[in-house]
Order: structure tokens, then sequence, then C-alpha cells
């Protein structure tokens, strides 16, 4: 039950006559529910992965597939529709936008959907999971960083994804908050269902995953 599987992965950049090639042929497979962290170093293609997780880019050749769907062949609509439904965002620096309340930010995602009040009701439903039920109307500048991360997860979930990308998820906290979020992706994971991929450089984050996997100059690593 493979949410999202890679085979012979290649992807290039080009500009102008230079070819970078980032991942250099990888397999990889996220099932539903497990939680993979991706480390490597500077360059290696972690954010190139990512990206193509997030079905934010497609392959230069071999296979992305979406619960066996093939994501080079979606149109850049379905892509944009396939990644609203399945997918959700964390960010190292949050992304909040700071006019808007936590319960705001986390309605973000559906703000042009036809269901204000199933929003309002899901959004409040995920502050509270997330322990900020009493902070549904404060704006970003009045949280702590773990409090924004907290409304950012929240945010990620609002569309009941089945995979949550988390890029640097601990980077902008103290280990202790950072450890808060790792425990609050574990509780969520066992709650929703849903797949999350860490990027990260902090070993503790690692650690903490069922499994992970190392990129070295595009190419893909298993280590437990
Ligand atoms: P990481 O996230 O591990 O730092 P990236 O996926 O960002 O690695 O980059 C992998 C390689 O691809 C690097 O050599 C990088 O310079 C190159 N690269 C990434 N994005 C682009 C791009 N948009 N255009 C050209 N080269 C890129
Ligand atoms: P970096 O890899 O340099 O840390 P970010 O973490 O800001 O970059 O973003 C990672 C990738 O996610 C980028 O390719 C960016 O374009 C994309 N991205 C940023 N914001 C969003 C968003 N709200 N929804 C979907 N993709 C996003």
């Amino acid at each position: 039950d493979a949410v999202i599987e890679g085979h012979d992965v290649v992807k290039e950049y080009r500009t102008g006559d230079q070819v970078v090639r980032a991942l250099k042929g990888i397999d990889f497979g996220i099932a539903s529910g497990e939680s993979v962290a991706v480390v490597g170093p500077s360059g290696s293609g972690k954010s190139t992965l990512l990206n193509l997780l997030g079905l934010l880019d497609v392959p230069t050749s071999g296979s992305v597939t979406l619960y066996g769907e093939e994501t080079a062949e979606f149109s850049e609509a379905e892509r944009t529709q396939k990644r609203k439904e399945v997918i959700g965002f964390v960010f190292q620096s949050f992304f909040l936008i700071p006019t808007l309340t936590a319960r705001e930010n986390v309605e973000m995602p559906r703000l042009l959907d036809r269901t204000p009040k199933r929003t309002r009701e899901r959004a409040t439903e995920l502050l509270e999971r997330v322990g900020l039920g009493d902070r549904l109307d404060h704006y970003p500048d009045e949280l702590s960083g773990g409090q924004k991360q907290r409304v950012a997860v929240a945010r990620s979930l609002i569309n009941d994804p089945a995979l949550v990308l988390a890029d640097e998820p601990t980077g902008n906290l103290d280990r202790k908050t950072g450890d808060q979020i790792l425990d609050l992706f574990d509780e969520l994971r066992e709650m929703e269902d849903v797949a999350v991929v860490t990027v990260t450089h902090d070993d503790y984050v690692a650690d903490a995953a069922d499994r992970v996997v190392r990129l070295i100059d595009g190419t893909l690593r298993e280590e437990s």
C-alpha cells in the first residue's frame, strides 16, 4: 500500500548547455502511515526528491507514481489537484501569514472551498489536537516558535492528506520543542494514518523515524 513510489528516477537540471544530474536513477517507496527521514549533505538532491514527492516537479526519466498513477502523465491542473488532496507541507520557517489568526492560517488551504463552516470546525479540531485549543484567535507573533510550528502542522492536515512532507521542521526550534513536534507527528501518524517524510540535518530527528534514507550525490541508500 504505497502512497508514492519511484523507479529509476533521474532528475536533471539544464542551465544553458550545462546539465546537472541531481538524482541518478533512484528507487523509493513511501508506505501509508510510515515515517521516513531523508538525510544527506547539501547539494545531494534532498530538495529535488522532496519536490518530486510533493508533485511540484516530475522526473526527467524514470517513474514516479502516486497510488500507481504516473505523475508525469498528470496535467498541471491535475497535479495541483492531487497535491491538494494528498499532500501536506511543513517548512522550517513555518510560513504562517502574520495578518491571519492561528485558525485562519489553518483554514487557508481551503479558503476557496464552499464549505466554510465545515472547514472552520475541522481547523478548530486540528488546533485542539495539536494542543492549541486555547490559541485559536492568536496571531503568529503572539505564539512561540513551537506553537507556530504546531499551527503549521495543523494546517498541513486540513485536507486530510496521506503524506506530509516536512522540510527541516525542527530547524528553527530548540531541542525540547523540536522533540515535541516529532512526538506530535507520531501521534498524528497513528490517529490519521498519514505518512511523514522529513528532510533533516538533525541526527535526533532521523533517529525518531521508522526508516532513514541517505542521499549522496544523487544516489540513495537505505540505512535502517
Ligand atoms: P539538497 O536539497 O540536498 O541541498 P538539491 O536537490 O537542492 O540538494 O540540489 C541537488 C543538485 O541539483 C545540486 O547540484 C544543485 O545545485 C542542483 N540544482 C537544484 N535545483 C536546481 C535548479 N533549479 N537548477 C539547476 N540546478 C539545480
Ligand atoms: P528550501 O528547500 O530552500 O528550504 P523551502 O523549504 O522554502 O525551500 O521550499 C521547498 C519547496 O517547496 C520549494 O520548491 C518551494 O517552491 C515549495 N513550496 C514552498 N511553499 C509551498 C507551498 N505553500 N505549497 C507547495 N509548495 C511550496
